[in-house]
């Protein structure tokens, strides 16, 4: 029996969190749900966004699922992610039938650092203008290698790439690169390459079906997914997964979409796809196929699609054509 902590938090995120548990429900899988809140909704009510009772339930459980949060996103999400340490943020960039992708054979998984970068915040004006700090530091840099490492090994994948740009970035990025080829040497069934970050951008485009998992820092992580995104069709159906090592959170790309919520249109697909990567974290890997192969069923089949895939189909319905395959 698994815990789970469920915040559908605004907008759609309600919808879509309801369409993911009827599939969990389908699963031949048992789960204790227990619902916290969080978001504008939330904010509104008891006048924070993330009150405390909803950390605690997150801390407790063996993963968390998270809808979407509208203005208070940044508060909520950001705040869950450093209470919980959850370094790895995973965007898988896969293509599937109905979408807009430039290829129909893409699969690849993008491991980004989440924790440092870029991205600690450190910006200060100087006399001439601005300056921001990027951090890198060894156990950082190991630790997010040997997840991407990990991963790649779990999921039958044969290759790594590590994305940096360590020809100018020489010490930060150098050391990046050295932690990665150090952390490598202790998974010898798998390949290791590594490639500048804007090589790789254009990669992403010309040959996206040559990369397995890329590992790589904060704000190239960042681009480099959006970028997937594009590549596949856009953010419609792309989950996403926050890990740490006491914690997981998943969540669906897209946000709070107040244009449509209540209307039973949204896709569920991304939230159905990030209770899949749950799966695949807590290691029910077949149980987690199960539910990408109905996805491309019902994708493939035309079945049950929502507005955005060109069909007339309620949330619902599209949820519940995928549980019926399971
Ligand atoms: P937020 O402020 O919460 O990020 P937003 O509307 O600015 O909300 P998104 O929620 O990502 O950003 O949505 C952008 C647009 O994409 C929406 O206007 C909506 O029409 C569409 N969209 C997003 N998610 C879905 C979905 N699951 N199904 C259908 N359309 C979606």
């Amino acid at each position: 029996m698994y815990k789970i902590a469920v915040i559908p938090g605004d907008g759609i995120g309600k919808e879509v969190m309801d369409a993911a548990i009827h599939v969990l429900d389908n699963t031949g899988l048992n789960f204790k749900y227990e619902y916290g809140e969080a978001g504008d909704e939330c904010l509104d009510n008891c006048g924070i966004a993330l009150p405390e009772e909803t950390i605690k339930l997150a801390k407790k459980s063996d993963s968390v699922l998270f809808g979407a949060a509208g203005e208070s996103a940044a508060d909520v999400i950001v705040k869950l992610r450093q209470v919980l340490d959850l370094y790895a943020n995973l965007r898988p960039v896969k293509s599937y039938p109905q979408t807009k992708s430039l290829f129909n054979d893409i699969d690849f998984m993008i491991v980004r650092e989440n924790t440092e970068g870029m991205y600690v915040g450190l910006e200060s004006e100087s006399d001439e203008g601005a300056i921001a700090e990027r951090i890198i530091t060894a156990k950082a840099s190991k630790r997010i290698c040997d997840y991407a490492f990990k991963y790649a090994q779990k999921t039958g994948r044969t290759k790594v790439t590590g994305v940096h740009k360590a020809n100018v970035l020489k010490i930060t990025d150098g050391l990046f690169k050295e932690k990665f080829y150090e952390i490598s040497e202790k998974y010898g069934d798998i390949e290791a390459e590594d490639y500048y970050v804007d090589a790789t951008a254009m990669y992403l485009l010309t040959r996206p079906q040559s990369f397995e998992v890329i590992v790589t820092t904060n704000l190239f992580g960042d681009i480099l997914s959006d970028e997937g995104a594009g590549i596949v069709g856009g953010l419609g159906l792309i989950p996403s997964a926050n890990i740490g090592d006491n914690g997981a959170l998943f969540e669906p790309v897209h946000g709070s979409a107040p244009d449509i919520a209540g209307k039973q249109i949204a896709n569920p697909i991304a939230m159905i796809l990030s209770a899949k990567m749950m799966l695949e974290h807590l290691n029910e890997l077949e149980e987690a196929k199960k539910i990408d192969e109905a996805i491309l069923t019902v994708l493939k089949n035309k079945e049950s699609l929502t507005p955005d895939l060109g069909g007339n189909s309620t949330t619902n319905d599209l949820a519940k054509a995928i549980a019926k395959l399971l």
